[in-house]
């Protein structure tokens, strides 16, 4: 029957659907679940990235005594680099105080030729006053040299770094021609260059007056040798038979060997100034100044009166001075001997000696003789230089007497100056120096 089996069946059907009605709930309560999730986990996502950010993972525990020991580590490794800097600064401090106190002027110079950098003697060097008339400018720009360009260029071009180029370029300044010695090194990197420029004016001036001394010497010495072998070998080819012609060539080569003796004597006694040179070496001693005075002129005597020249001096008696006794002596002879020489007869040298007022010490010689042209002052005191050869020759002069004055005043501290008036006369005047080592010009008393 069908009315049993509609129950059964009815139960069976609400019990099918209640079924699908859970299954459906149950996959829809999924679904909405899953969306739900899904949106709380998207707005959570960010969150929790933040949160774990803020809260790192906690570090493994440490003991103090680790911690100590990378305290202690971390203060030795600040020492040592505070160490270094404080290296690093003074080298840079060395290096910069060097570079400004070098006595050669240093310039750098990049590819361009364009100056890096200029210590202060490069400074001067160029004629600038100020640092940044040379800095920032082309070589070019700064000194118009050619040969130096040409050395710029040389040193830029070399391949070998280590290679240091030199050159000697003359700078043609305001006020004197300049002789320049250039050391120049390229620089690695980058290019551009090192100069050393060293003012050598002076050392080829010494140079120059070396080789005249030389030349001087060697002309001075074969004068006289000349004619003693030209006056012997003429007594050898038959003058000897000829007795008043053979004294007369005898006595020639006779003046002329005792010439040369002259000349040698005094160019020893100027090396023997110069190598005792300075004050301390030349050996000074206080002594009073009349004997020694006194006696320059007794050497003179023979020749004044010969010439009919009177030599009148005056030095009070107590006047002392720290000198050097047989030095200062020779230095008086030659001035006397040289006022008598260019003199005439009748006309008289006057030596006087005083104290200038700084404590010093001033001897003058004054003659009314032949005077010296303005031009020749200036080089008067220089090895053999004469006014007049021939005269100085005739007269027996070396043309040493007065560099020798010169040399010895120099070694006591002192100089000596000369006034002159031609036709009128000369005096020239030694100058010591007082007891605060100040040299009072004759000039100036
Ligand atoms: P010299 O041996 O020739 O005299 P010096 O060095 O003593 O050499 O002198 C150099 C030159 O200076 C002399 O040749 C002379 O021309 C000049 N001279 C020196 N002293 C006098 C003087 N008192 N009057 C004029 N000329 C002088």
């Amino acid at each position: 029957m069908g009315g049993r089996d509609w129950p059964l069946g009815h139960w069976g059907g609400l019990l099918a659907l209640c079924l699908l009605l859970l299954v459906g709930a149950a996959a829809s309560l999924g679904c909405a679940w899953d969306r739900g999730s899904r949106r709380v986990a998207a707005r959570l996502r960010p969150r929790a990235a933040e949160e774990a950010a803020s809260h790192p993972p906690p570090l493994p525990l440490v003991t103090p005594a680790a911690l100590l020991a990378v305290e202690q580590e971390g203060r030795r490794v600040v020492d040592a680099l505070r160490q270094k800097l404080a290296q690093a600064e003074e080298r840079a401090q060395k290096f910069e105080t060097l570079f400004e106190r070098m006595v050669e002027a240093v310039l750098v110079i990049d590819g361009d030729r364009r100056i890096r950098a200029a210590n202060p003697a490069a400074v001067a060097l160029l004629g600038r006053r100020e640092r940044q008339e040379v800095e920032g400018r082309t070589v070019l720009e700064t000194v118009r040299n050619a040969p130096l360009q040409q050395f710029i260029l040389h040193v830029l071009a070399e391949n070998d770094q280590l290679k240091v180029a030199e050159t000697e370029i003359v700078l043609h300044g305001s006020e004197a021609e300049r002789v320049v010695q250039v050391h120049g090194v390229r620089l690695p990197g980058e290019g551009g260059a090192i100069l050393v420029c060293t003012d050598i004016s002076r050392l080829k001036r010494l140079e120059n007056l070396r080789q005249e001394f030389v030349a001087n010497v060697s002309h001075e010495l074969k004068t006289p040798v000349t004619a003693i072998a030209g006056f012997l070998e003429t007594l050898l080819d038959g003058a000897l038979r000829e007795p008043e012609q053979a004294r007369r060539f005898v006595a020639i080569a006779l003046d002329n060997a005792r010439r040369l003796g002259a000349i040698i004597d005094d160019l020893l006694l100027l090396s023997r100034i110069e190598q005792e040179g300075g004050r301390e070496r030349v050996g000074l001693t206080r002594q009073a100044l009349r004997p020694l005075v006194e006696r320059a002129v007794d050497l003179c005597r023979p020749l004044a009166s010969d010439r009919g020249v009177p030599v009148a001096w005056v030095c009070e008696a107590g006047l002392e001075a720290a000198v050097n006794g047989p030095l200062l002596e020779q230095a008086l002879v030659n001035l006397l001997t040289n006022a008598v020489t260019y003199s005439d007869p009748g006309k008289t040298v006057r030596l006087r000696v005083g104290r200038s007022p700084t404590g010093g010490v001033w001897l003058s010689v004054e003659d009314e003789g032949m005077g010296i042209e303005p031009a020749h002052l200036p080089r008067l005191f220089e090895r053999f230089y004469r006014t007049d050869k021939a005269r100085s020759r005739r007269r027996g002069g070396t043309g040493l007497g007065l560099a020798i004055v010169k040399h010895i005043a120099v070694a006591h501290g002192g100089q000596v100056t000369v006034r002159s008036t031609p036709g009128r006369g000369s005096v020239f005047t030694i100058c010591l120096p007082g007891t605060d080592g100040a040299v009072l010009r004759e000039d100036s008393d």
